[in-house]
């Protein structure tokens, strides 16, 4: 990591040296939004495939816009950072790319007006963030999602992942993989830091935009597949925390989670237990694409 480059400042510098001060406003306050996109590298073709790079950012700028920030960057000249910054550092392996926009100034008071705004960005590898290969056990949190009226989880911003922060250490200590976070009604609105998808009876069913959660960029692509690529019906309405427990297939889906089937949730078995025929299907589908591998979803990847 500290022989990469990263992007700071207006400057593609050394890693080591991207550094800001104590007393920076998003140090003291959080206030900074951010993204994780994943590049695949895809070794037999000696490249690495950018996955939904342009929807990543259009997301980023929309939560730069909750946070009143003023980025000099439009989306395309984001992408294009991020596919400069990519063939800069010499990874041949899964990578992860992390763009910043942060209240920069140094300052005391957490006001959003009047303060100055950078953008930074890093890369470093990542394989699995949650294991893909067998169900995970979760739990429902005792924490309660932040609501809409609090902090709006649709934007990504780095002070709302105090609320991920303390359910997934929960979660954790309790011996589970990740859990189910519920809004103040006791509805299902997403994992820690991915998105949840039941399905039952043949439906593919998930928690609706206004549910409290971020809109994800892997949702949106799973939404898509299971439609064009397995003739599913998709429902978008609220989920009760019961209704996972008798579900016939569960499971997260996320930038870093990936596709990641659920065992169980609060001890009770899914299905038989083992990884749901349809939710490997939507795996094995998604695994392909975002490796560059299925030319029909060519324009949800950049080739680098
Ligand atoms: N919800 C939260 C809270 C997240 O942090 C993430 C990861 N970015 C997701 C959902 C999944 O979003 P995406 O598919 O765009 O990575």
């Amino acid at each position: 990591m500290l022989d990469n480059i990263a992007f700071f400042e207006g400057k593609f510098i050394p890693f080591k040296d991207a550094k800001i001060s104590i007393m920076t406003h998003a140090f003291l306050y959080g206030t900074s939004v951010f993204e994780g996109i994943r590049a695949y590298w895809n070794e037999k073709k000696k490249k690495f495939y950018l996955f939904r790079a342009l929807e990543h950012f259009e997301r980023f700028k929309n939560s730069t816009k909750i946070l009143r920030m003023n980025l000099k960057y439009n989306t395309k000249e984001l992408v294009d950072l991020s596919c400069e910054l990519i063939k800069k550092n010499s990874y041949k392996e899964d990578i992860y790319i992390r763009p910043t926009a942060y209240k920069s100034s140094l300052k005391i008071g957490p006001s959003l007006i009047n303060t100055e705004d950078d953008f930074c960005m890093f890369t470093m590898p990542m394989g699995d963030y949650i294991d893909t290969k067998k169900g995970i056990a979760v739990c429902t949190s005792s924490w309660q999602r932040v609501e809409d009226n609090s902090i709006p989880a649709r934007a990504k911003i780095s002070g709302s992942y105090i609320n991920t922060a303390l359910a997934k250490a929960e979660a954790q200590l309790n011996n589970f993989a990740d859990c189910l976070m519920l809004d103040d009604r006791g509805h299902i609105c997403e994992g820690s830091a991915m998105n949840f998808f039941m399905i039952k009876n043949n439906k593919l069913i998930t928690s609706p935009i206004y549910s409290d959660l971020l809109e994800g960029v892997t949702r949106d692509s799973i939404i898509k597949i299971a439609k064009q690529e397995l003739n599913l019906e998709v429902v978008e309405r609220e989920i009760d925390r019961s209704e996972a427990f008798l579900a016939d297939e569960l499971f997260f889906c996320g930038t870093g989670a990936q596709v990641s089937p659920i065992s169980s949730v609060d001890h009770y078995i899914v299905g038989n237990g083992a990884i749901g025929e349809i939710t490997a299907k939507l795996q094995e589908i998604y695994f392909a694409i975002v490796k560059g591998e299925n030319p029909k979803y060519s324009n949800w990847y950049i080739e680098i």
